[in-house]
């Protein structure tokens, strides 16, 4: 069987990787020159850093197995990491128990509805989302949480992270977030323990690309995949420079928009359920400092006047010794491609930036900048709107032997490096599954 798989991110190389594994004859293709997707790196001072930050939860259970399978558990690293807040002016430490008493913009009951609601969600059972699938997002935070925790929290946090679509997000969504990072603690009293690479991501697709040169697969870089081709008795094969290559399996795992431009001769029923898969895109400053800006690894935003979705200090998970001692942050920014904000060239967003860092640290100053970088992906998180598990693509598509991966079909789960493995995974045992049917 002749496998194409488009796309080198985690999904595809997992996928490539399985496929590769059992022997079959495995193609994939990459549009840049680096494997990774969302999850790929770049140089930075001698050495490599990824474009996103990226942890790693206790269940990430795929990952975890992974990293296992592949020798790498040795790399795995637990940092016990601070969160903050910052509202209205102000830093607050916002993540431990003693935080939520002392949080000054809660009343009591506030602090006490949180801290249980927290805790009650955390004890559900993982279907716990299926009643509330179809409810809007801020209506259920509302109910759960309270009307001031709401506007303190989650409504910045909503806005900030999905722009435009905010109103059509299901509470589904936020729901399994908390689920995820809950179980992160052991105890609800214990300190958030998040996870790393040594090395980072990258130290995890270096290893996937070898194996799978290792069991024979091709692997092409800087190859853009224009094409796949369907006739009526399915999948026949993919155009890229140009020229038209036959397989007899094809498995995309590229953005859903993107793949739907992709397909040429599909019917207009199915081109129609996955044109209406939206994701939001992301621009993201990454600042090499020579000075800590806050003791926290993560600093949610609560304040009209920034509209960053966080500030991501990673060196407080991943202290990164070969950057001597600097800091690493990461600013990302949430918002359509098609807002005129996505097209701001990268010094002036730099300049806006620094006068946000500027109201987080007074002390902060623009001389602590010793390097930044700018990543932007147009499609950078997908948009699971109200009664989304009626709608998702399937990873098997009506047409034979064409199959689809995205992190949509993750819903209500997020998506993340564990989750893009268990799609790689699932699609290979797909594939496999349906040729032991055929012979
Ligand atoms: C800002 C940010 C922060 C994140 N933080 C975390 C975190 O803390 N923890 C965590 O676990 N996860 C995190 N994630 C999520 C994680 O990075 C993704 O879930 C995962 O990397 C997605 O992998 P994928 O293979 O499914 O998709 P992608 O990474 O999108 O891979 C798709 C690949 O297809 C390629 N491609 C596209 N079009 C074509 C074409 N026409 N031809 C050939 N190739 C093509 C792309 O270049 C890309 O390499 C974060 C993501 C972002 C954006």
């Amino acid at each position: 069987m002749k496998i194409a798989v488009i796309g080198g991110g985690v999904a595809g190389l997992t996928a490539a990787y399985e496929l590769s594994k059992a022997g079959q004859d495995v193609v994939l293709f990459e549009k840049e020159k680096e494997l990774g997707g969302l999850a790929s790196s770049f140089p930075l001072g001698g050495h490599y850093i990824e474009r996103y930050y990226h942890f790693i939860c206790l269940n990430d259970s795929d990952l975890l197995d992974m990293l296992r399978e592949l020798g790498l558990d040795s790399r795995l690293r637990w940092t016990k990491t601070r969160m903050g807040l910052y509202h209205n002016g102000r830093l607050y430490s916002f993540g431990a128990p003693l935080d939520l008493l002392t949080f000054s913009p809660f009343s009591l009951v506030d602090r006490l509805r949180f801290g249980l609601m927290i805790m009650y969600t955390k004890s559900q059972r993982r279907d716990g989302w299926k009643s509330i699938e179809d409810v809007p997002v801020s209506q259920w935070l509302v109910r759960r949480f309270g009307q001031r925790s709401y506007k303190v929290i989650h409504e910045p946090l909503i806005r900030l992270k999905f722009g435009p679509y905010a109103a059509r997000l299901s509470a589904a969504w936020m729901w399994a977030r908390i689920h995820r990072l809950g179980k992160s603690r052991t105890k609800i009293t214990q300190q958030e323990k998040l996870g790393y690479i040594e090395g980072g991501t990258k130290t995890l697709i270096d290893a996937l690309e070898r194996q799978l040169l290792r069991n024979g697969a091709r692997v092409f870089k800087g190859v853009t995949v224009q094409e796949i081709e369907v006739r009526e008795t399915g999948v026949a094969g993919i155009s890229c420079n140009g020229q038209r290559q036959a397989f007899d399996v094809v498995i995309s795992t590229v953005p859903t928009p993107t793949f739907a431009t992709m397909l040429n001769g599909a019917s207009p029923e199915y081109l129609q359920k996955i044109e209406r898969i939206d994701s939001i895109g992301v621009m993201c400053v990454l600042l090499r400092l020579k000075e800590s800006l806050t003791p926290y690894f993560w600093t949610n935003i609560s304040d009209p006047a920034i509209s960053l979705a966080g500030v991501i200090e990673y060196t407080n998970l991943n202290p990164c010794p070969y950057f001597g001692g600097d800091s690493i942050i990461y600013l990302p920014q949430y918002l359509p491609s098609t807002d005129e904000r996505y097209a701001v060239p990268d010094d002036r967003l730099l300049e806006e930036y620094i006068g946000y860092l500027k109201r987080i640290n007074p002390a902060f100053s623009e001389d602590w900048i010793r390097e930044y970088r700018v990543s932007r992906d147009e499609y950078a998180q997908p948009v699971c709107e109200l009664g989304f598990s009626r709608h998702k693509p399937g990873i098997e598509t009506p047409i034979k032997g064409l199959y689809l991966t995205d992190s949509c079909q993750l819903h209500p789960d997020d998506r993340t490096v564990s989750n893009s493995i268990g799609l790689g995974k699932r699609v290979a045992q797909l594939v496999l599954g349906a040729e032991k049917v055929k012979g």
